[in-house]
């Protein structure tokens, strides 16, 4: 059973594994490499992927994209807080945890993110056993480099509730140097900087290549900036002149701003080949159509900030990985909006006019390296897998609060991981007898600028004046970026150790367990919907086929026009019958079509064809 990669985005996912010496990306039942990021909630049914996509203009509500923004997220995160006013669909708080209302084949559910991702992933590994013809469970999935240790583990019990074994996890950047890599493994020693801006996230990694070790230098991002922030600036802009011609706000109709940013997001893309796009609804709010179009160099002033803010990024990375732009070898270009022509042009200009690297698909190369670090986890034969090596970084500094108020680092950005590091602390006040231990990540001096993370205490303190007891605070993050953290007093040997970030956006052990029972419930609902819908087409189709052949007149010389239209009858019969009762048991569909058999049957066996007709039909079956 091999092992897959899954490049999990905020647009579109993609899946891929590594099969007799090379990786194959795999296409979907649609024959699409890419699968929206998509999942829609109809009266009917759960849709996942470009189905789910088109019901987005006019099922908002229930049609949920951009999950990957919300996961690891506290419900009162500014981000959060920001995207709610731009989706068509409701975001709760549940104990500040961010969770999304839906009505489902008419009832209401309430889902966490990671459960949509779960669908997501679920559909990415359904693709691959298509694919392959086997069941599939172990996989690696991708994540931006710069998500924090919550998003990580999110997206980790995301797999889980997938039904998927999570074997490892690799930053998205140093994927798509793996793909860049995997063939030069010979070469030189070379530095890369990969610069992935997709829909949502933006990272920069720069990695060193030597023979089959791939070493990241630095790393830096934005896990919130790409694509969708684009649209949302076009977005923005239209509203106001809707506003401008009109004096209404279409801000405050959901639906309205839904089809706006579709429009908005396909303009974009024009913008990439064309100097100028149309943006025209129909009766886009109050029944007030709307005409208008962006020109590139508007698109590009309207982001200008958000642009300018990616090669601010790049010159940080570089100056992390202790590196000058001349030592850069190769610009890979990852993420469909390094397509847009300002991008290229303003990192161009920032390496002097070096050609940016167009061989490898910005689409597919992450999940290309994640299936190539899924086959290297689980112990390839080939050669090519077997030999390379993957050392990744810390994306942020990790430590503990000291005095109320300061950062003391116990792990520094950039650090390459897997990592451990122990730290000694003490009291400090007199005869303390406990002491509170708080968790943050970031890069500021004082804590308060930084993400808290978790905290946890070490009580029984024996007394002692303030200096005097000695407590070890380990960090352990391991090759997935995933933190642990333990404390020790020493006199007293008591420890605690502590999962991070239990409290702060993410599930329990129990609700992880209740929703991958609850996502096999749905796993076997909608293998049901699928046998009622092939039992009902077939039903339909066996009927028309009845219907068809008897209306001809050509095939009724032999018998009577009652007895042909006793069967037309019939046959309208059932398809009034299927039409009242498509959500009915397999079951039923066929005892229907049994039922037409013994009732045309005799009639049929009198026209030459008839029972051959019947013969067919089954043999369809
Ligand atoms: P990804 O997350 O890599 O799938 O990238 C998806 C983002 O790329 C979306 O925001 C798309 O709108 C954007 N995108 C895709 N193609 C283009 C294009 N030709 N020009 C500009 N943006 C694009």
């Amino acid at each position: 059973m091999p092992a897959i990669g899954i490049d999990l985005g905020t647009t579109n996912s993609c899946v891929a594994v590594f099969r007799k010496g090379q990786v194959e990306i795999i296409p979907n039942e649609q024959g699409d490499r890419l699968t929206p990021s998509c999942v829609s909630f109809t009266s009917e049914e759960r849709l996942i992927g470009d189905a789910a996509k088109q019901e987005a203009p006019i099922n908002f509500e229930n049609t949920l994209i951009q999950i990957k923004r919300l996961i690891g997220r506290t419900y009162d995160d500014p981000v959060v807080q920001e995207d709610m006013k731009l989706w068509g669909f409701v975001i709760l708080n549940d104990g500040n945890k961010p969770k999304i209302p839906v009505v489902q084949c008419y009832e209401r559910k309430v889902y966490y993110p990671e459960q949509i991702s779960a669908m997501v992933l679920e559909e990415m590994k359904k693709t691959a056993e298509n694919y392959l013809g086997e069941e599939i469970t172990d996989a690696v999935i991708t994540v931006p480099a710069y998500f924090n240790d919550a998003q990580r583990r999110a997206t980790k019990d995301a797999g889980k509730i997938a039904g998927l074994n999570v074997i490892g996890m690799i930053n998205e950047p140093t994927a798509a140097a793996v793909a860049y890599g995997l063939d030069r493994m010979n070469e030189s020693e070379r530095n890369v900087l990969i610069f992935d801006l997709g829909g949502g996230t933006f990272d920069v990694t720069v990695v060193k290549i030597q023979e089959s070790i791939f070493e990241v230098q630095a790393t830096g991002g934005d896990t919130h900036l790409g694509g969708e922030d684009f649209d949302n600036r076009m977005v923005d802009h239209f509203v106001e002149e809707f506003k401008r011609q009109h004096d209404v706000d279409v801000s405050v109709d959901r639906r309205a701003l839904n089809r706006l940013r579709v429009q908005c997001e396909a303009a974009k893309r024009k913008l990439s080949v064309s100097t100028q796009a149309k943006v025209q609804i129909d009766s886009l709010h109050e029944g007030i159509d709307f005409r208008s179009s962006m020109s590139r160099a508007r698109f590009e002033t309207l982001n200008q900030d958000l642009f300018t803010k990616t090669i601010e990024t790049v010159a940080q990375a570089l100056e992390d990985a202790k590196m000058s732009k001349d030592e850069i070898e190769d610009i890979v270009l990852v993420g469909g909006s390094t397509r847009i022509p300002k991008i290229r042009e303003l990192l161009e200009n920032f390496f002097r006019g070096k050609d940016l690297c167009r061989t490898i698909n910005p689409d597919e190369a992450v999940a290309y390296g994640a299936a190539a670090h899924a086959a290297n986890l689980s112990n390839d034969e080939s050669s090519l897998i077997k030999e390379f090596q993957l050392h990744d970084v810390a994306p942020l500094s990790l430590g503990v609060e000291v005095g109320g108020c300061d950062m003391s680092v116990i792990v520094r950005r950039n650090t390459n991981i897997p990592f451990k590091n122990t730290k000694n602390y003490t009291t400090s006040v007199d005869n303390q007898s406990s002491v509170l231990f708080k968790v943050f990540e970031g890069e500021r001096a004082a804590t308060k600028n930084n993400t808290l993370l978790d905290s946890f205490e070490i009580d029984g303190i024996l007394p002692a004046p303030r200096g005097i007891p000695h407590f070890d605070v380990c960090f352990d993050i391991d090759a997935n970026g995933i933190l642990n953290v333990s404390g020790r007093d020493r006199a007293t040997e008591k420890c605690q150790q502590i999962i991070i970030s239990s409290d702060r956006g993410r599930l329990s052990k129990e609700e992880i367990s209740r929703m991958v029972a609850e996502a096999e419930r749905y796993r076997s609902e909608d293998a049901l919907w699928k046998e009622q819908s092939e039992a009902r087409n077939m039903l339909e189709n066996y009927t028309y086929a009845i219907k068809h052949y008897i209306e001809n007149p050509e095939n009724c010389g032999d018998i009577t026009v009652k007895e042909q239209s006793k069967v037309v009858d019939k046959c309208n019969e059932i398809l009034g019958w299927i039409d009242n009762n498509k959500n009915t048991l397999k079951k039923s569909f066929e005892s229907k079509k049994e039922e037409l058999k013994s009732f045309c049957l005799p009639v049929l066996s009198k026209i030459s064809g008839g029972t051959d007709l019947l013969e067919s039909l089954e043999k369809k079956d």
